[in-house]
């Protein structure tokens, strides 16, 4: 077994040792007789760190908890010889440890509070690089819970309350009314004990004292399987998720030349404002169509008795050249349309009146062909899109001919 040095002081970040293993398979690996590195465990994530052998510096990238009790440090590359008994001197990454504490002892304050004030249990706890969270055991939670036992456990840091480890056996564990009793069947327990606020087992790394802890916010509130899951940010991240937050809400804000609390109000009439015009834009469009149909038809001839409009335009998009097509083969009963736009996008549209004998899906699979493009639509109106503008034409002539026999 590796002997824990954080299990008794979490602010122990440089420490010496000796090698008792190295593991030079796939994976470098280094096994000390005591270390202060946390594997990681509980929810908590692993520090990273150096360990300096003789005048070789080995990077920490890794720490695992091992089913026989070690500790097991896996380095960046590997390791020349190092016999075991050979001195060493590890030395944790102090900025993560210190974050890493003060996450994990805000998640104890946050849960207590949640028990203290709502009578919730905390179910799971987890952290990731840039936020944690705890699922609760509850299928409903209000503004106002989350409002108050942020509030308290706000409270709790501030009063900068003593945070203690203590080893009790199991036997007196049970009498201690824990938040929290663990899976483990362990006879000695390791107790964090918040000064008359929370008691909990747990072999993490935590602050001395609740005021390390910083401050806590409570950010995105989600349902899930089992539960409600609340993200939280603790101490330094709990500001850096601040600063970022205002600036994104400054950016937003200078959008719309306002103040950041009217982004809101602001964002609405904006959205508002485009429904308006989208549906402005939409009648626009179909008065156009119809009118522009209408002038088309007028000066198309009739021909064995259809009229055959046939057109490219440029920058038209399919919807556009669509409702041209229907605007066309509805205004009268003998129609073949035949529409093209060169951009934005090169596109076909063919339709006809209802009762037309021609098979407009058709011929746009017969085009599609030539012009290595995709389309097909029914027997009244086809689209399709084409990977060019060239060859539009000569397919426009190729079909107007299938259309005259
Ligand atoms: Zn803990």
């Amino acid at each position: 077994m590796t002997d824990r040095l954080y299990y008794h002081d979490s602010f122990l970040y440089d420490f010496e040792a000796e090698v008792a293993e190295i593991r030079t398979d796939a994976r470098p690996a280094l096994i000390l007789n005591r270390s202060a590195f946390y594997p990681t465990s509980g929810g908590q994530i692993f520090d990273t760190g150096t360990i300096e052998a003789g005048a070789e510096t080995l990077r920490v990238t890794e720490v695992v908890d091992a089913e026989d009790g070690r500790v097991v440090h896996y380095l960046e590359a590997p390791v020349k010889d190092l016999p075991p008994g050979t001195r060493v001197r590890g030395q944790i990454d102090a900025a993560r440890r210190r974050d890493h504490m003060q996450q994990h002892s805000g998640q104890h304050v946050l849960s207590a509070a949640f028990v203290r004030l709502h009578n919730l249990h905390t179910v799971s706890f987890h952290m990731a690089d840039d936020y944690c969270s705890i699922d609760l055991d509850t299928p409903t939670l209000t503004k106002d819970q989350i409002d108050t036992a942020e509030r308290l456990a706000n409270e709790i840091i501030l009063e900068n309350r003593p945070v203690d480890i203590r080893f009790v056996n199991r036997e007196e564990a049970g009498k201690l009314g824990l938040r929290k009793l663990p899976a483990t069947d362990r006879d000695q327990l390791r107790i964090i004990d918040i000064h008359e606020f929370d008691l909990s087992a747990c072999g993490g790394t935590h602050v001395n004292q609740t005021g390390q802890i910083g401050c806590i916010l409570l950010r995105k509130v989600e349902r899930v399987r089992q539960g409600w899951r609340i993200e939280f940010v603790a101490g330094q991240r709990a500001v850096a998720t601040a600063r970022r937050d205002f600036t994104t809400l400054t950016d937003t804000a200078g959008l719309f030349s306002a103040h950041i609390y009217d982004v809101p109000q602001q964002a609405r009439k904006s959205l508002d404002e485009v429904r308006t015009l989208r549906k402005q834009r939409e009648q626009a469009q179909e008065e156009l169509a119809v009118a522009q149909a209408a002038a088309l038809l007028a000066e198309t001839p009739e021909s064995n008795g259809r009229r055959l409009v046939i057109r490219t335009f440029s920058e038209r998009d399919m919807n556009s050249l669509k409702l041209l097509a229907q605007k066309l083969t509805r205004l009268a009963n003998n129609v073949l349309v035949l529409l093209a736009s060169t951009s934005p996008q090169p596109s076909v549209v063919f339709a006809q009146s209802a009762g037309q004998p021609f098979d407009m899906g058709a011929l746009m699979k017969q085009t599609m062909a030539i012009l290595n493009g995709r389309g097909g639509g029914s027997k009244d109106i086809a689209q399709g899109g084409v990977p060019t503008a060239d060859g539009l034409q000569s397919a426009l002539d190729a079909a107007t001919k299938t259309l005259s026999v």
